[in-house]
């Protein structure tokens, strides 16, 4: 700590700084005599703006600032599942009082002190190298922690602790480097937050991360190391699409950063998440979750700061060999932080307010995800998913937009939809993945089925289906001809059977893609044989009355994961009705019955 100088002048959460000490850009101070935390921004010959993390009322001009050497950095460590911090890693205090979950101003905490058992995975004499894993510790029943040779070390290991129990300052390796110098590596490390943790290779993004959700999975996927946007109106879905994703994907670890909507909703997140159920183990969620929350009450500083606590989090695990998936919800209350920064710093504002550095921001934080090949030669990735919530649900403003500039998958929820109880409200019309050419083969060889021809051939009947919707309101569905009523019917069963699903159901929750394949690969064949049906002259009415449509739409949620055959079965019955009416038609009129 080396004095830096004194509060100049305060405004918000900025404050200018008379510098008596030369001081870094993006160097973590302490402010005032409270020691409130607090980051350089910006120099200015004698002046340093910096931002402080914390209430700042009651500062005063001519308090003393204090410099640290280094960048706000987070601390890596075992105890970080589980856990619930703050925009730059404070531990929240359990506690809630009628202001909602607090900290207490200027208290400078740590992570939670305790006795971890370390077990060495190297031995003295052995050689390091940068993310070499040195041993590990049981952090949870469902995250053993991998304690890594830090970035840029390497040498010979001089000492390695045997066996035991070891507390965060502990020493967990010492190694000589070839300088000889002797490098101390303890089991709590710190690392930057706006320095992306280094990598040996990216690797290409060909595997998804399932959701468990058929409209991401099948129709709009995202890769494990992938990004994706996830714009929509106010209550339109996306927190509990964001639940949902967190508590089903195949990812390994959460990170959730919470930025509230509204004044308790954060609050809610910090109830819900504890009370979440891993489906796959039976274990609190939480165990392979860690929550980054800024409530409303909270400095606006800290919440510009989350989202890069969240990211260095995400990829200090995928370093230890883990598949993380990093939620932000909602990335537009982050981007109003740094519009408020901004105004404070009276900056030149650029579209709506938001600085002209917006896009290269997001940018910078949407390429933080990825699937890697670690220092240590292993695989890992962090994939990204972003909630946006553009005023008034307009996609045209600046951070849907620049969102969508570095994301690519783009999960549009529909307010039409949403209050139509069409849940998830993904719009089919108006999201995409740029990642279905990257998936193809991984489907394919999972589930034996030409995917990406089945999803083409579902998008047409969603396509004509929208065209002919237009007709419908001009004159109305008894109007149209067999044929289209038949696509009008069939894009419904798509729509209620494969696209529509219940968060909250046993069975519907989650779909596995195999039974994913099988119901929409159920229905596109029940669709064609149909029209092949009616070309015969099968009428319409017959069609439906051979066929349970009811029936065939609840599939999802009447077939558990460990029955899919039973869809198979059921389409095989409704194509034997549908060819045993086109059967009786041909001999009816004498003409040749096909096998
Ligand atoms: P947003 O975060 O977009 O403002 P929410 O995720 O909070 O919206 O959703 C608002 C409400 O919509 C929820 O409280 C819930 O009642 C309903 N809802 C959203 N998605 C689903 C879903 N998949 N299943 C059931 N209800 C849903
Ligand atoms: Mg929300």
């Amino acid at each position: 700590m080396t004095r830096l100088g004194v509060l100049d002048r305060i405004s918000g959460p900025i404050a200018r700084v008379r510098l008596e000490a030369a001081a870094g850009v993006l160097e973590a101070v302490w402010v005032g005599h409270d020691r409130l935390a607090a980051e350089v921004i910006s120099l200015d010959g004698d002046y340093a703006m910096v931002q402080i993390y914390e209430e700042t009322s009651g500062l005063k001009p001519g308090e003393p600032v204090e410099g640290t050497g280094a960048p706000l950095s987070v601390t890596i460590a075992p105890g970080l599942m589980g856990e619930t911090f703050d925009g730059i890693q404070r531990p929240l205090e359990v506690v809630r009082d009628a202001q909602g979950w607090y900290l207490e101003r200027g208290a400078n905490v740590g992570l939670p002190e305790r006795a971890w058992p370390f077990t060495p995975s190297v031995t003295e004499g052995q050689w390091a190298t940068p993310g070499m894993r040195l041993g590990s510790v049981q952090e949870t029943t469902l995250v053993t922690f991998h304690v890594l040779v830090p970035p840029g070390l390497s040498g010979t290991l001089t000492y390695v602790t045997p066996e035991g129990d070891v507390g965060h300052d502990h020493v967990v390796a010492c190694i000589r480097d070839a300088a000889g110098v002797e490098h101390d590596v303890p089991l709590a490390q710190r690392w930057p937050v706006r320095t992306p943790r280094p990598i040996a290779a990216r690797l290409d993004p060909n595997r998804p991360m399932i959701t468990g959700q058929r409209v991401l999975d099948t129709f709009f996927p995202v890769v494990r190391g992938g990004s994706a946007a996830l714009p929509g109106p106010f209550g339109a879905g996306k927190t509990v699409l964001q639940h949902s994703l967190a508590k089903w994907s195949d990812a390994q670890v959460i990170v959730y950063v919470g930025c509230g909507e509204r004044g308790n909703e954060m609050a809610q997140v910090l109830q819900e998440f504890p009370e979440l159920e891993d489906p796959r183990s039976g274990r609190p969620l939480m165990e392979r979750t860690i929550l980054v929350a800024n409530t409303s009450n909270m400095p606006v500083a800290a919440r510009e700061a989350s989202v890069y606590t969240g990211i260095t989090l995400a990829e200090a695990y995928r370093d230890q060999g883990y598949h993380v998936a990093l939620m932000a919800d909602s990335t537009s209350r982050w981007a109003e932080a740094l519009r408020e920064i901004a105004g404070r710093l009276e900056e030149m504002p650029a579209e709506e307010g938001y600085p002209a550095y917006l896009p290269s921001r997001l940018a910078a934080f949407y390429e933080r995800a990825g699937r890697v090949t670690t220092l240590s030669g292993e695989e890992g990735s962090v994939t990204v998913i972003g909630a946006v919530s553009p005023p008034g649900g307009d996609f045209t403003e600046p951070v849907t937009q620049h969102t969508q500039r570095f994301t690519r998958a783009f999960w549009a929820l529909d307010r039409d939809l949403a209050s139509a109880r069409h849940s998830p409200a993904v719009s089919w019309r108006g999201s995409y993945s740029f990642y279905e050419e990257n998936v193809a083969a991984w489907w394919r060889e999972e589930t034996q089925v030409d995917w990406l021809a089945l999803r083409r051939r579902a998008g047409d009947l969603l396509e004509e289906d929208a065209r002919l919707e237009q007709m419908v309101r001009l004159v109305g569905a008894d109007a149209l001809p067999d044929r289209q009523r038949w696509v009008l019917l069939m894009a419904s069963l798509v729509k209620e059977g494969v696209l529509r699903q219940n968060a909250l159901h046993e069975v519907d929750a989650f779909c596995s893609p195999a039974k994913q394949v099988r119901l929409l690969k159920a229905f596109m064949t029940v669709y064609e044989a149909g029209v092949e049906a009616l070309g015969d002259g099968v009428p319409l009415v017959r069609l439906r009355d051979a066929i349970d449509v009811n029936q065939l739409g609840r599939m999802k949620e009447n077939v558990p994961e460990d029955g899919v055959e039973r869809i198979d079965e059921m389409a095989v019955e409704a194509l034997r009705a549908m060819t045993n009416l086109r059967q009786a038609l041909l001999s009816d009129r004498g003409e040749e019955v096909p096998a």
